[in-house]
């Protein structure tokens, strides 16, 4: 995820001014902060369309070998524009997702309106887990992530125990699906706000 916000430069670009200052009121943000992602994803939007494709973020250096790429893609084009097949995900967009991972402050975390609090950021994690985005994930989605995680080489059998020992703990209600309730169950043992934050964005 870092990779997607890790470049900036000082030059300011003017153009976006207006709308960035606009972006920066509505998200509580310095408008400093909110020009340096802008230019972080206008180097991402690589013919300067104003825009970014799939293949633009499935570019970014560094995102490339991350075993999940393809469904934090996924997530954030779950915001883009569609229209006559072709995809286009603006500044405003990419910002909203990426602001998932702003720290959150203390009095906002268990506050689900805000975009950075701690179930939008476990909400997030769940998606990445769901990868036929229908709002619950079965016993193969859990399979198929832990094969992105550790690559095809390794013995099936014991990947497909795993998924179901996974599985048979979280599922309380025995309907063979994680529901994002049973998920969010078993994060509480997590540490979200730290690890799901990029100090970048703070
Ligand atoms: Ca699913």
């Amino acid at each position: 995820m870092g990779n997607l916000i890790s470049y900036c430069d000082d030059k300011s670009d003017l153009k976006f001014r207006d709308e960035d200052n606009a972006l920066a009121a509505k998200w509580q943000m310095s408008e400093k902060k909110v020009s340096l992602l802008r230019k972080r994803f206008n180097s991402i939007d690589r013919e300067a369309k104003g825009f970014s494709t799939r293949g633009d973020l499935l570019s970014v250096k560094g995102l490339v070998l991350n075993p999940f790429i393809d469904r934090i893609v996924e997530i954030f084009f779950q915001k883009a524009d569609r229209k006559e097949g072709e995809e286009k995900l603006y500044f405003s967009q990419f910002l909203e997702t990426v602001l998932i991972f702003r720290p959150v402050k203390e009095r906002d975390v268990n506050n689900p309106d805000k975009v950075n609090s701690r179930i939008n950021k476990v909400r997030f994690a769940y998606r990445m887990y769901d990868l036929d985005n229908d709002g619950s994930i079965s016993k193969d989605e859990i399979l198929g992530v832990l094969v992105m995680m550790v690559g095809p080489h390794v013995d099936k059998e014991q990947l497909e125990e795993i998924a179901e020992r996974a599985m048979r703990e979280v599922d309380d209600d025995a309907d063979n699906t994680m529901s994002f309730e049973e998920y969010a169950k078993i994060m509480e043992r997590v540490a979200v706000e730290e690890k799901m934050s990029i100090k970048f964005l703070e």
